[in-house]
């Protein structure tokens, strides 16, 4: 049944999940716009008849999330104010003869390594000279940059590889191309991703390859801040360090989700690190790179995991001072190495586990905040919110870590660097003004 309005096709894609998934829906709406096929993303207006609601099945909270937002879909198709609906993405690539028979009012579903079956959906071809064109959806003076699909690791944990199946690299001069064009589009900040940051190039050059990216990214005009993001603490390449260390505009950062501290949980969790190892790798990277801002992300709640465990991993957060903790419970997903384990622990107590672990987190993030008053940062403008100005600096990536509220008579562009010398500390924030 044609929508009432009769309106030429026009394609609104809704991106659940992680910074990976974005990506894809920016690639998938560069293929459509090349396809001349109208499209836009995560649109609140109603000018659109079909939406392909891009998934994330990762853990209970995200595919919950990801299934009301195809019953929302749905339902406004049974209103006629859709004629099609798709579904793509990880959830979809877990779940998809299931959830076919349960939401048949969705037109078909889509794994995550299908576009090109997508697109014939919506009447367009897959181009392969198209490599590295996006349309982004974030804002322009910063973007994404996905360097590799998949993952070999064997995290008892997780179901990601499920999903997206092993690591596959992408081509270096693939990456090159796409970033040089990120930055003549006025992109100044990447944030490197993947599921395994430092696995890059074990696959098709068989050996670690991201120093080098690394070093010709580096070497790209215009883009002023390379942040790194997902790096597996096991077998760390230490060369990136040197890399960092040596070259400006690679932003003195590491995002390396550690998931615990004990080794009784480490090895549950198939980590292939021990926790002396994790202590001899955070000092040599403080070593190579003084004043390197590190963020982590832990699991509370694992199968087994003890008071004495928790306890450990709180004491362990009080020596090793990271600058940015994120914190989630565990979820037990079904054909992960950890399914077999009995999820002996209830939802309330994972919750209480991460509110403690959060709370450690929070007084180390305020007195590291409270040292830098009276310090000046080059910082990035994010966006202008309630007549303020709000920005990062090179220690804070988007969306998880600090901000900087800014303070400022003159207008500022956003996308453009100010230096801020700050005057205030929050828990999660700076506030400061222009010198
Ligand atoms: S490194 Fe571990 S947690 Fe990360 S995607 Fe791979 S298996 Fe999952």
């Amino acid at each position: 049944m044609k929508t009432k309005t009769l309106k030429k096709d026009k394609i609104n894609i809704i991106t659940l999940g992680c910074s990976k998934n974005m990506v894809d829906s920016e690639v998938l709406s560069g293929q459509l716009r090349a396809n001349n096929r109208r499209v836009v993303h995560e649109s609140l207006k109603r000018d659109h008849n079909i939406v392909v609601v891009n998934t994330c099945g990762f853990i209970d909270k995200a595919k919950q999330e990801s299934i009301n937002t195809i019953l929302e879909q749905v339902a406004l198709k049974k209103e006629g104010l859709l004629d099609k609906v798709y579904v793509t993405g990880c959830l979809s690539a877990r779940y998809r003869d299931d959830l076919e028979k349960e939401i048949p009012e969705v037109d078909a579903w889509f794994g995550t390594m299908e576009m090109p079956l997508l697109l014939k959906k919506l009447n367009a071809d897959y181009k392969k000279e198209l490599v590295g064109e996006r349309l982004l959806s974030t804002p322009s003076h910063y973007a994404y940059l996905k360097i590799s699909e998949g993952c070999n690791r064997t995290c008892a944990f997780c179901a990601i590889p499920l999903m997206r199946g092993g690591h596959v690299s992408k081509p270096m001069e693939e990456i090159i191309a796409e970033a040089k064009k990120l930055a003549g589009m006025g992109v100044k900040e990447i944030m490197l991703i993947a599921q395994e940051l430092t696995y890059y190039g074990l696959d098709i050059y068989k050996k670690r390859r991201l120093p080098d990216l690394l070093r010709q990214l580096s070497d790209i005009k215009g883009l002023e801040w390379i942040r790194l993001h997902y790096a597996y603490p096991s077998r760390f390449p230490l060369e990136i360090l040197d890399v960092m260390h040596e070259k400006n505009n690679i932003c003195n950062y590491l995002d390396m989700p550690l998931q615990h501290a004990s080794d009784n949980m480490l090895k549950a969790m198939r980590r292939q690190i021990t926790k002396t190892e994790i202590i001899e790798l955070l000092q040599k990277i403080r070593e190579k790179v003084p004043g390197i801002c590190i963020r982590t992300t832990l699991i509370a709640g694992f199968p087994g995991e003890t008071e004495d465990d928790v306890e450990e991993l709180t004491q362990f957060l009080k020596e090793q001072r990271f600058d940015r903790v994120g914190v989630f419970t565990y979820s037990h997903e079904e054909d992960t190495g950890a399914y077999a384990l009995k999820d002996n622990i209830s939802s309330e107590e994972k919750e209480r586990r991460a509110q403690e672990i959060m709370e450690v987190q929070q007084s180390i993030s305020y007195e590291k905040n409270m040292e830098k008053i009276g310090t000046t940062f080059k910082v990035l403008v994010d966006k202008k919110e309630a007549g303020r100005y709000i920005g990062r600096t090179e220690f804070d990536s988007v969306e998880v870590d600090n901000e900087v509220l800014i303070t400022s008579d003159e207008t500022l562009s956003i996308g453009e660097f100010v230096n801020i010398r700050i005057t205030k500390a929050y828990d999660y924030d700076l506030e400061g003004e222009v010198v």
